[in-house]
């Protein structure tokens, strides 16, 4: 019997179900920081039509680009009356980001924080100026048994106590809650005790360190300085990034306050821990998020969390809020402002003691966040202060520290709330 050919569309079924599928499309290579996921670009869609252009492009060359590089445009181009955002620096192929602008003035963007003048009034009497205010507190570095190994260590001799920027933010978010809460806000430490937030550990980063030191050629049995060892850069992975992120996630996902506020200690240099150098510098400075320069720009993971940011209008507020704590702050303590010399910051609002910087906290907290660098830890003064807390004639530095910020939130919600 003769067989009959088959008919043509029968043939190429059977081919493709044979195994001759189409080509799946590959995933999108990214250019990422360090532990940062995929971006997940979908996330602007609720900004559409939410900004107008002017606002736009002001905030990106005024807070979050570098003074005067336009920093931006390599990977943000205005066209119209949308903004085409580069999704992936690594990959040409991956479709851009169409941001649509409103041609009516700006709307209040979707959020989970209010500010000062959306807060409920509900009644609130001039006593508690923070009724109905959501912050978590976010007591820097860890401390105790981890200050050797984050580098917030020191200490002179062996008679004196050590110095630990983790315990010392410890001590000052307690002191904080309760005078908080005492003028009507709920407040949530994000750390409550010195040990990390998240649960990962240094071992953990071990193999991915030792696979990154053998891409940049680095053999990791011998590295060229103690710096590079995989141990030493496993536990900087777990400290400074981990830790932060597990952060993030945590005052974004479960806390979701109105404000942040992110307590640190600055100091200058003091080169070996058991044998400090003291500094003459003591000074006050704030940072809020911005300034990325076009390498951070070009981090995709980066980019869209600055654009998050600034589509979520942070910046005016945490502002306005850090430069009236600046103000309390340098009335009660009587430091003066840190001017910073490089381009990696630059000065924004009204008093000298604010600058934008990208840091990894102030980029992931998805709300307003006021960051304090108050006090020189190896400032010889500041060392007497810390080591007698309970003699010293001005009052203790930790009170003085929790007595400015309680004054400044204070004054920031009596002015700025709708009453
Ligand atoms: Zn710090």
């Amino acid at each position: 019997m003769r067989l009959r050919p088959l008919p043509t569309a029968i043939l190429l079924m059977s081919l493709i179900a044979s195994g001759c599928r189409k080509p799946q499309p590959e995933p999108i290579r990214y250019n990422l920081g360090e532990l940062a996921p995929a971006p997940d670009w979908d996330r602007l869609h609720a900004f559409q039509r939410t900004i107008s252009r002017e606002d736009f492009v002001t905030l990106l060359d005024d807070v979050y680009g570098e003074a005067e590089r336009k920093t931006w445009q390599s990977t943000i181009s205005i066209r119209g009356n949308a903004a085409e955002i580069t999704t992936s620096t690594a990959d040409p192929s991956a479709p851009s980001f169409k941001l649509h602008f409103t041609e009516y003035a700006s709307t209040s963007p979707p959020r989970t924080w209010r500010s000062a003048a959306e807060l409920n009034f509900s009644p609130a009497p001039l006593s508690l100026p923070l009724h109905d205010l959501k912050i978590a507190i976010d007591p820097g570095h860890i401390g105790g048994e981890w200050a050797k190994m984050e580098e917030r260590w020191y200490q002179v001799g062996e008679d004196t106590k050590p110095v630990m920027e983790g315990s010392m933010t410890l001590a000052v978010a307690k002191l904080l809650k309760p005078r908080l809460e005492a003028l009507g806000a709920t407040v949530t430490l994000v750390r409550d005790s010195e040990e990390p937030v998240t649960d990962k550990r240094p071992e953990d980063f071990l193999p991915e360190v030792i696979e990154s030191l053998r891409a940049q050629g680095i053999d990791p049995e011998n590295p060229p300085s103690p710096a590079f060892s995989p141990r030493r850069q496993a536990e900087k992975r777990f400290y400074r990034t981990a830790e932060i992120r597990a952060r993030a996630t945590k005052i974004n996902t479960i806390i979701k306050p109105d404000i942040v506020l992110c307590l640190h200690f600055n100091a200058d240099a003091w080169g070996a821990a058991d044998e400090p150098l003291f500094s003459t510098n003591n000074h006050l400075h704030f940072l809020v998020n911005g300034c990325y320069s076009q390498g951070e720009f070009s981090l995709d993971d980066q980019r869209l969390d600055l654009l998050e940011n600034l589509l979520q209008r942070n910046h005016s507020e945490e502002t306005a809020l850090s430069d009236t704590l600046a103000a309390t702050f340098a009335a009660e303590s009587g430091l003066p402002p840190f001017i910073y010399p490089g381009t990696n910051a630059r000065a924004v609002g009204t008093t000298s003691y604010v600058s934008a910087r990208n840091l990894l906290a102030t980029r992931l907290y998805k709300c307003p966040t006021a960051f304090f660098e108050p006090y020189i830890m190896n400032n010889a003064e500041v060392f007497e202060r810390i080591q007698h807390p309970d003699k010293d004639p001005k009052k203790s530095i930790f009170q003085e520290y929790a007595d400015a910020v309680t004054e400044g939130l204070a004054t920031y919600y009596r002015h700025h709330r709708t009453q």
